[in-house]
């Protein structure tokens, strides 16, 4: 008997290790790119393109777009017989070279068109090559407009060719590594006009009443870069220097409106024009806004193609303003534009630079802490792809797709690791390095070691740890950091430990850090270096002990820190630090702790902090600390008059779900408020008042009727009510997700369905069938939702219709989005039956469980003793 309890013990505590050993969460380990990814290089180019014309009619009511595409080239060896260009979905008519037609043939697979000529050329030859084509093409180019669902929408057509999409419309090279003038001479109907590339040399009237713009960009490009936007705008002018400054707006919009979102850009030319050192370089800069970008803004030379949703009101303004987007796509008409990354590998060189500049951009508008705000959201969003999904490096060729380099590495970690060199180098030596490498670089295709070689050699600075580590290797150093004050030294020690998993393409990390001794008065900075080891003990000379250590107070290194620190002295982190970063790695520090300490700095911070940033923290640190204490510091704040606090402090408000005296609060909001931004907050917030789901329901379903601003009220109240009451938010999930319906929030309604799906398993498969529904949605975001959520719905049977709408997919973005749903899908399935046979193996081990206890109760009674509870 005794035996065999013993026997049951030991199977118990084995089994309950191996059952913690399989339930800890970790991170998540979805790799970038599926194992087996080739290695991409960009093809050989066998000519130097030289010139590009499209001659093109487009067609709105055909959805086509018919004439002839010239490209003028050198073939840079001797001996070629043959020319490729990129062609997909292309009818093509004829091709003649010089003038004289030759054979030519399409490959659909490898998306060519094969030219082949009548002997070999070599580089001292000139050859126009003519394709007279035509198309309706699949990608590219995209006709929008009136219809059934929404007869008020306006009659456009525009191209989005980057990464490789705009060989979908004309035939050329189509990959970064080249740069030619282009031309676009482009026949519409009345009254459409035509937004191109360039200056606009004429318009001419058709005697049949059409009108044919000719547009001339003489600074050399890559082509994902021509575009066309075109479409009855209203045309609202400004210049820099006397360079037309243009923003074509649909019509009807005013003019206050477009200058609300567009009027900052003489600002933003002149300030990138002395941050580069090279003023704006082309004859005008555009904006057009067009409806139904799948983006939001993309960087068209001369003329950048916006979505019209950056459009808002006045009361939109202080939540939803588009200065970032126009600084970010401004920025790359210098860094994208003038300096093209080489191949998609090195896509950070864009994208990285263009928020990083937009961020230095911020601290020119509006200061420091605007600055560090920016550079602390870019931080965020990247850590929230790293937890989520992957590390990777920022320079990597191995990749399924160009579309999936756009990530948060090549855009955040781009922009932190410039931030990282900008402090390496000092203000000045930034400034001086930069201004070599656009003035080296400029009208070139550029790589990584050519942007490191031009801040090495101007400013002397060594900088291959940070692009060994940072760039080429993944990750960031994770540090573990104790401090301690040794009277004897009159030292303060820091220990610091790297506690990243090294191996493979992440290792350990080299890099200058500051410290700062700081009291209530002072901040002492110094530099230490952290060694590129596991462990290391830094020593400081201070004559008395600090009341607290700040770890590199400007945020300048990217890193994450477990510093183990009393709330008492992240208090005095927070009131007695100036730069932004202390302050928020504070904030949140307080949030995580929480107690009276923390709740009593907090609600100081919500009351008195300037920077509206910091108060936006402080409401989110006190939504985390449940207590009454801190309920209290936030409703404190609500009267805050930035409605973007007044947002957090509402949302923070959802996490005390118990308190039935928050729901009037949350309705006045939601009923009164100036602000779109903070009445979708409070809708959300509603969402979790499920014990008062009598009185929070109605409200909300009230708020459905809500006209907002990118529907944000009604968005956010869809989706609360299907938390709280999926059997009420049933049929207006249904309806606000129809095609008809206003189109900001039918996304929003998608998530409240798969909401009430989880609620409500019955409902799963008419969710379903409604999701497989919108797969072929007119709308390219609704597409994108809709294999998300199927996706996050889980069910096996939406696999078949996701494989049939990806197949028609052109669209590399679409086809990602197709197969990270399938992905999704399996992966929860077989997450699925891990949770069952956990689930089975606890009931099992209760069940055994009572019979040890039973067991050793017998086992007691035989042996005649009392058992004791
Ligand atoms: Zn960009």
């Amino acid at each position: 008997m005794r035996s065999k309890t013993q026997h049951l013990r030991t199977v118990l505590a084995a089994s309950l290790l191996l059952l913690l050993a399989t339930a800890v969460p970790g991170r998540a380990e979805r790799p970038f790119a599926p194992e087996g990814t080739p290695v991409r290089y960009m093809p050989t180019r066998q000519y130097d393109l030289q010139h590009l014309r499209l001659d093109l009619v487009f067609d709105w009511d055909a959805r086509s777009v018919t004439g002839t595409a010239t490209n003028t080239l050198v073939p840079l060896l001797p001996g070629v017989g043959s020319l490729v260009f990129y062609a997909a979905g292309l009818e093509v008519r004829k091709v003649r070279v010089n003038g004289a037609e030759r054979p030519f043939s399409l490959d659909p697979q490898a998306q060519t068109l094969t030219v082949k000529l009548e002997r070999g050329y070599g580089p001292q030859d000139r050859l126009e090559v003519a394709v007279d084509y035509s198309a309706h093409p699949q990608a590219g180019l995209y006709f929008v407009g009136p219809d059934r669902g929404y007869p008020g929408k306006p009659r456009q057509i525009w191209s989005q060719g980057e990464s490789d999409l705009n060989r979908f419309w004309f035939p050329s090279w189509d990959y970064p590594n080249d740069r030619t003038t282009t031309e676009m001479v482009a026949t519409v109907k009345r009254p459409l006009a035509v937004v191109s590339n360039g200056k606009l040399l004429e318009v001419t009237d058709q005697p049949d009443g059409r009108r044919t713009y000719h547009w001339r960009m003489d600074v050399p490009h890559s082509t994902y870069l021509v575009s066309v936007a075109i479409g009855d705008f209203t045309r609202v002018a400004d210049t820099w220097h006397d360079i037309p400054v243009e923003y074509y707006v649909p019509p009807g919009t005013d003019e206050a409106t477009a200058r609300r979102s567009f009027g900052d850009t003489p600002k933003i030319l002149d300030f990138y024009s002395q941050a580069t050192g090279r003023p704006y370089p082309y004859a005008k800069y555009a904006q057009s806004a067009v409806v139904d970008f799948m983006w939001g803004g993309e960087e068209n030379i001369s003329a950048t193609t916006q979505t019209a949703r950056t459009l808002h009101d006045a009361r939109a303004e202080a939540d939803y303003p588009s200065e970032g987007l126009v600084a970010h796509e401004t920025a790359h008409q210098w860094f994208g534009d003038l300096l093209t990354c080489q191949d998609w590998s090195n896509a950070w060189l864009n994208e990285g630079f263009a928020d990083y500049f937009t961020a230095l951009y911020m601290r020119h508008a509006h200061g420091e802490d605007a600055f560090a705000w920016e550079v602390d959201d870019l931080r965020s969003s990247y850590l929230r792809e790293v937890e989520r999904d992957y590390q990777r490096p920022i320079v990597t060729k191995r990749y399924a797709d160009p579309i999936d380099m756009f990530d948060r590495h090549t855009y955040n970690k781009g922009a932190l690791v410039l931030h990282m060199i900008h402090y390496l180098l000092g203000e000045e030596g930034w400034s001086k390095g930069i201004h070599a490498y656009v003035e080296r670089f400029a009208g070139q295709t550029v790589t990584t070691p050519n942007f490191q070689d031009a801040l090495e050699k101007t400013t002397g600075v060594s900088l291959g740890s940070v692009f060994d580590q940072y760039v080429y290797g993944a990750g960031h150093p994770e540090l573990k950091v104790k401090w301690d004050y040794q009277p004897d030294t009159r030292q303060v020690h820091l220990e610091i430990r790297q506690t990243q998993k090294t191996g493979g393409e992440t290792g350990l990390f080299s890099f200058p850090l500051e410290v700062a001794l700081t009291d209530e008065r002072e901040m002492v900075v110094r530099r230490v270096p952290v060694a590129a080891r596991d462990f290391q003990d830094l020593y400081l000379p201070s004559d008395k002990r600090p009341r607290t250590v700040v770890l590199d107070p400007q945020g300048w290194i990217l890193k994450t820190v477990d510093f183990a620190k009393p709330a008492a002295e992240w208090a005095v982190q927070l009131t007695a630090s100036k730069p932004l970063a202390a302050k928020l790695e504070a904030i949140r520090a307080l949030g995580d702790l929480g107690g009276d300490e923390a709740v009593a700095a907090l609600g100081r911070a919500l009351r008195e902090e300037p920077f509206y940033g910091a108060r936006r923290e402080a409401a989110k640190a006190l939504g985390k600390i449940r207590q009454d204490s801190a309920l209290e510091a936030l409703r404190a704040g609500l009267a805050d008059k930035d409605s973007r606090v007044r947002s957090s402090i509402l949302e923070a408000l959802g996490s005390f779900p118990e308190h039935a005296e928050l729901i009037p609060i949350l309705r006045h909001a939601l009923e009164t408020d100036d602000s779109y931004a903070v009445r979708g907050a409070a809708a959300g917030a509603l969402g979790s008042f499920e014990k008062h789901r009598d009185q929070a329901a109605p409200i909300l379903a009230a708020a459905l009727s809500q006209g907002s601003y990118r529907e944000t009220v009604r968005g956010n109240a869809i989706k609360a009510l299907a938390e709280l009451d999926p059997d009420r938010a049933w049929e207006p999930a249904q309806k606000l997700a129809k095609y008809g319906a206003p189109a900001d929030s039918r996304s929003d309604a998608l998530e409240a369905l798969v909401t009430i799906a989880k609620h409500d398993r019955h409902r799963r498969d008419e969710v379903r069938k409604i999701l497989e529904g919108y797969l072929d949605d007119p709308y390219y975001s609704l597409r994108e939702n809709a294999y998300r959520r199927l996706g996050e719905l889980g069910d096996p049977d939406a696999i078949p219709a996701i494989e049939r709408r990806a197949r028609l997919e052109a669209d590399g973005r679409q086809q990602r989005n197709a197969e990270k749903a399938v992905q999704r899908i399996l992966t929860s399935q077989s997450k699925g039956r891990e949770d069952q046979a956990l689930h089975d193996r606890v009931e099992q081990l209760e069940r055994e469980t009572e019979l040890l206890k039973e067991q050793i109760r017998m086992a007691g009674e035989k042996k005649g003793g009392s058992t004791s509870p």
